[in-house]
C-alpha cells in the first residue's frame, strides 16, 4: 500500500535519509523505532506531503506522490490519516465539529452522517460524553483521542502516529496507546508508528524497522527484533531504552 524506493531526503548538506527502501502491506501494522533525529518523521512528513524527497519514488495505493498534480495529491492525502505529537486540535469548535469538519468539507458527508459517525467514534476513543466541549476543557490525552478520531473520521486507508504519546504526561500515556491497540485489532486500517514506547510497538507491530542515521538498520518481527537483536546497533538502541 505505501512503498519508499531509494529515497534520499537533504536538508542543507545533511542527509536526512539515505537511499531508503521499504514498504508497508495493506492492513499491516510497522513501527519506526531508532534514535532522536534519525529521520523516522521526515517519512511520515514526506507522506503527507508535507516536504519532497530530493531523490526516490514514494507510491500510495500504486499512484506515485512525486511528482503528482494537486488534484492527484489531494486524492492521495484522503487516503492517509496523520496524528502528530502536539494534537493540533481547531481550540474555537466543539470536539464534535473538530471531527465533522474535515468530512463535511473535504469530503461532502452530510452533517447528520458525519455527526452520527463522529460519536461513533468518540464512543471508540472512549470520550462518548465530551461532544460539546472544547478542547481546552479536556486532558492531553483526551485531546490526543480526539485528534485520533478526527483522523478516523477521514476513512483512511493508512494511519500514520507520529510519537502520539511524547507530549503527554506520563500518568496519560496509557489511555491514549490502550485506544490504539484496541484499533489496531479491530479495524483493518494500515498503520506506520513512530515510537519510543518500546511495549506498545512489540504489542501492535507485524513489523519493527529499526532506523539509524537515515537508513534501515534492520528490520523483523518484534519478537526479533526486541528478543534477538542481529544489529550491534539494535542492541545499542535498545539497551538505552529499555
Ligand atoms: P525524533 O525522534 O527526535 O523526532 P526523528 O528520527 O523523527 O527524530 P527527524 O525529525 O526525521 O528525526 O529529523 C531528522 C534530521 O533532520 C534531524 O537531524 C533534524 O534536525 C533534521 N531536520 C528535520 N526537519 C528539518 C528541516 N525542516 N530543516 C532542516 N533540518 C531538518
Amino acid at each position: 500500500l505505501v512503498r519508499l524506493e531509494r529515497v534520499t531526503k537533504r536538508f542543507g548538506d545533511q542527509t536526512v535519509l539515505d537511499g531508503l527502501d521499504f514498504s508497508v502491506s495493506a492492513g499491516k501494522h510497522v513501527t519506526l523505532i531508532g534514535p532522536s533525529g534519525s529521520g523516522k518523521t521526515t517519512i511520515l512528513r514526506l507522506l503527507m506531503t508535507l516536504t519532497k524527497p530530493d531523490e526516490g519514488t514514494i507510491t500510495v495505493d500504486g499512484d506515485q506522490l512525486f511528482p503528482a498534480s494537486d488534484k492527484q495529491v489531494r486524492e492521495i492525502r484522503k487516503k492517509i490519516g496523520m496524528v502528530f505529537q502536539h494534537f493540533n486540535l481547531f481550540p474555537n469548535m466543539t470536539v464534535l465539529r473538530n471531527i465533522t469538519e474535515a468530512p463535511v468539507t473535504v469530503l461532502g458527508m452530510s452533517r447528520d452522517e458525519a455527526d452520527a459517525r463522529a460519536r461513533e467514534l468518540l464512543d471508540l476513543v472512549g470520550l462518548a460524553d465530551k461532544c460539546d466541549s472544547r478542547p481546552s476543557q479536556l486532558s492531553g490525552g483526551q485531546q490526543q483521542r480526539v485528534a485520533i478520531a478526527r483522523a478516523l473520521a477521514m476513512r483512511p486507508q493508512v494511519l500514520l502516529l507520529d510519537e502520539v504519546t511524547s507530549a503527554l504526561d506520563p500518568e496519560l500515556v496509557a489511555g491514549v496507546l490502550d485506544v490504539l491497540r484496541d484499533i489496531a485489532r479491530s479495524t483493518d486500517i494500515t498503520l506506520l508508528c513512530v515510537t519510543h514506547e518500546m511495549g506498545f510497538a512489540r504489542d501492535i507491530s507485524d513489523q519493527v524497522l529499526m532506523f539509524d542515521s537515515g537508513r534501515v538498520v534492520e528490520s523483523g518481527p518484534p519478537e526479533r527484533i526486541f528478543g534477538e537483536p542481529r544489529e550491534e546497533r539494535t542492541r545499542e538502541f535498545l539497551s538505552a531504552v529499555l
